[in-house]
């Protein structure tokens, strides 16, 4: 293990009826709120009622910002930014999935910011303070609830890149599953993949003796392998979408990654992906992850062998390290295959025509990935072999 520190503030109110909780935490911060929520799906589900019913049994003064899109843009930002200094928000509600909880991160931030909030995801200045939010999620996917990062799209440059700072994190976040079963099938499927892919990007690090996180991944892993194929078919189970939240908070809030750096150079490698075609981010991963693989099986077989045996069951015996790795990526991606997530850049009718301009995208900071560091022409390659 490398040193550490782990810090994480964030009040986690997980459970049937958690909503009430606005009751309590809301007034802590004042009563002047943001509710920032997406394209309407809480309306439809009839969540929107029931939080505005909370506030103003408060006496909360309502801003709203609707409409926060999947892959939240920087103009909604800075739409979210101008309304806190307009009405003097004291604090932001997010109401949403990753995107309107990345999107409010990221105007908790902007709101104690002369400049332009961009600037910190291009790293040219740091948060030095954000206004208090809140969240009540409605999608197991990002971890984005209990974690310092967020994704903003800024759709001039057509650049997706990821952010984080201290000031970041959620006051609190309140999750009740039922919230969730609204979300449907396909859009489950991403975030299970999302959930796997923030386990594997923790999985392929290079820092050694992890054996209780290495654990405690494999044991997310097979968790929602196990509930995803009973999940798709039972949409409303209270129980399966339980588990599948409470693996999307812990797969991402760093409780199964202290003392090592994860890989994320799949995730990078999609964002620019996701920048210049506004996919879903994880269909994007579930293309991307299995090559990204194959790619790097030769880095470390070892490793690979061991996600095979301790999380797909596969049987070593007489197989090289990296014959019984290459199984493990074959059953992820049949795994992937049987719930329904996308295969190839060709299923969302991507081609070759933007590779080079996306790998030029993934590689603006220079060269990234933890596991080993990917260059331009391996981005490429990548790209390539999952057209
Ligand atoms: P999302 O983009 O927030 O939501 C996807 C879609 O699902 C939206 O159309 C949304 O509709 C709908 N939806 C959400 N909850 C619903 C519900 N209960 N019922 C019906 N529809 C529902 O998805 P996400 O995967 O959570 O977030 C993706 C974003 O997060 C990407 O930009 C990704 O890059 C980023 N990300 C962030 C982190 C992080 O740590 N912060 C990690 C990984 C990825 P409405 O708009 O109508 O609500
Ligand atoms: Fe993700």
């Amino acid at each position: 293990m490398r040193k550490f520190d782990f810090y994480n503030p964030t009040k986690l109110i997980f459970g049937q009826g958690t909503l009430q909780a606005l009751q309590t935490e809301v007034p802590k911060y004042g009563k002047n709120v943001l509710l920032m929520y997406g394209g309407g799906s809480i309306k439809r589900s009839g969540l929107y009622d029931n939080v505005l019913a909370e506030l103003k049994a408060i006496g909360a003064v309502v801003t709203e910002l609707a409409g926060v899109e999947p892959n939240p843009r920087l103009s909604t930002v800075h739409k979210g930014v101008e309304l806190c200094r307009e009405h003097n928000i004291e604090l932001i509600l997010a109401v949403g999935g990753g995107s309107v909880l990345d999107c409010a991160k990221a105007v908790a931030v902007g709101a104690k910011y002369e400049g332009d909030m961009w600037d910190f995801v291009e790293r040219k200045a740091a948060p030095q303070g954000a206004l208090p939010l809140g969240t009540v999620l409605t999608m197991a996917a990002t971890g984005s609830e209990m974690n310092n990062g967020s994704v903003i799209t800024n759709e001039v440059t057509k650049e997706k890149m990821g952010w984080g700072s201290v000031h970041a994190y959620p006051a609190f976040s309140i999750l009740d599953p039922e919230n969730t079963f609204s979300l449907p099938r396909d859009q489950t499927v991403y975030g299970m993949v999302d959930i796997m892919s923030h386990t594997l990007e923790h999985y392929f690090h290079t820092d050694g003796n992890t054996p209780v996180q290495d654990g405690f991944c494999e044991t997310l892993l097979r968790t929602v392998i196990e509930t995803a194929p009973k999940l798709i078919e039972d949409l409303n189970n209270y129980e399966l979408r339980e588990t599948i939240m409470y693996c999307g908070t812990m797969a991402l809030n760093g409780m199964v990654s202290m003392g090592f750096a994860g890989d994320w150079a799949t995730h990078n490698i999609e964002h620019a992906v996701s920048a210049v075609y506004d996919i879903p981010h994880g269909g994007g991963l579930a293309i991307l992850f299995p090559q990204w693989m194959k790619y790097n099986l030769s880095t470390n077989p070892a490793r690979f062998r061991q996600l095979a045996v301790n999380v797909f069951g596969i049987d070593p015996s007489g197989k090289t390290d990296e014959e019984a790795g290459l199984e493990g990526i074959e059953a992820l991606r049949s795994f992937w295959d049987s719930i329904g997530a996308p295969k190839t850049l060709g299923d969302y009718d991507i081609d070759d025509s933007e590779i080079g301009s996306m790998a030029d995208k993934a590689v603006r900071f220079g060269p990234f990935g933890n596991f080993r560091k990917l260059q331009r022409e391996d981005v490429v390659e990548i790209y390539k072999m999952a057209l």
